[in-house]
């Protein structure tokens, strides 16, 4: 008797222990697909946010909070999931969140324009169009007939390709389109039952490093398209895919966009100005050097580069307080 007294007593006070004690917030990031750049990057940050915002270094006065990456089909995903608060945050190209703050595009039918805010510029993305080559694809146009993965609906990377398209007179009905993520593209490719598959992204992207076993290379954006281009879509612009990225791939022009961490309107000033200092601290910094390749690119000195929807009010008060913005906010 005494002895079930005495454990009643213990799980009582237990359950009091746990009642009394914080459960960490749960802050979720929308990322893109397993083998692109957004995944990886968004799992970094998550870490590194994650060891501040639960460790000595917190933030006064903001709650504990475990922050996590999610998978998803890409930038327009992210837009949505933002606006319906099933994330608190997500990687959206530049153009995309341009489209849902003006209401184009996929956003047109919004009755407000979409409330995301930037918290920070990260790196360039670029167009990466990888084909068998056996399948003799060496211009855009030679996309014709052929049978290509595009990405799914909700990525930013189908988005550029219908607008790459219409620049070169062609439209989805002209190739053999496929609708993947590149994950499932990879073994796709190699089998010959695709000919090629697009991913606006950063570099190096895992599922083109996984292209082992077939030689490929990547259709070259003619310059002079991608300036007409960022004629009437300023967020995108002319650029190259380095030499030497890939295996045996030269430098190959292409077109690229900025990679922004959008957050929604309504997330509190103190916590996006933390969110904007814990970024832009040497630990998370340091995590995402040594991370993936395109992490060494994140840097302060670019973190307005390419913005396109106006800055939170927190990440705002961050980067006057460094002077890289006006004191008085727009
Ligand atoms: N920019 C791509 C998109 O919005 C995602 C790229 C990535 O997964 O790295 O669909």
């Amino acid at each position: 008797m005494m002895k079930r007294i005495v454990a009643s007593l213990f799980f009582i006070s237990f359950c009091v222990c746990l009642s009394f004690s914080q459960v960490p917030g749960l802050f979720r990031i929308g990322t893109g697909g397993l083998q692109g750049v957004y995944y990886p990057i968004g799992k970094l940050i998550a870490q590194g946010l994650t060891a501040r915002f639960l460790g000595p270094d917190k933030p006064a006065g903001i709650p504990e909070t475990l922050f996590v990456a999610q998978t998803s089909g890409g930038s327009i995903s992210n837009v949505q999931s933002l606006l319906s608060k099933e994330t608190e945050a997500g990687l959206v190209q530049a153009d995309v969140a341009y489209w849902a703050y003006t209401r184009q595009g996929p956003f047109e039918g919004l009755a407000e324009p979409a409330p995301v805010r930037a918290i920070a510029s990260l790196y360039p993305e670029k167009m990466q169009i990888v084909v068998r080559k056996d399948a003799r694809i060496e211009t855009f146009d030679q996309l014709k007939g052929k049978t290509i993965s595009l990405d799914e609906a909700g990525s930013g990377t189908l988005a550029v390709l219908r607008i790459l398209l219409e620049a070169h007179r062609l439209s989805e009905k002209d190739l053999k389109p496929v609708y993947l993520k590149p994950e499932f593209t990879v073994d796709r490719l190699m089998r010959n039952e695709l000919q090629g598959f697009c991913m606006m992204a950063g570099v190096p992207a895992l599922a083109i490093e996984r292209l082992t076993s077939v030689d490929y290379s990547i259709v070259p954006i003619d310059p002079t398209v991608a300036e007409r281009i960022q004629g009437q879509h300023p967020y995108l612009f002319p650029g190259v895919i380095p030499a030497g990225v890939y295996q045996g791939i030269g430098q190959t022009p292409t077109i690229e966009v900025y990679a922004l961490l959008v957050v929604h309107q309504d997330l509190p000033d103190e916590m996006a100005y933390a969110l904007t200092e814990s970024l832009w601290s040497k630990q998370v910094l340091s995590l995402l050097e040594t991370g993936h390749a395109q992490g060494a690119s994140i840097t302060l000195d670019t973190a307005l580069d390419g913005l396109s929807i106006p800055l939170h009010p927190g990440a705002y008060r961050f980067y006057a307080e460094r002077g890289m913005v006006s004191k008085q906010e727009p």
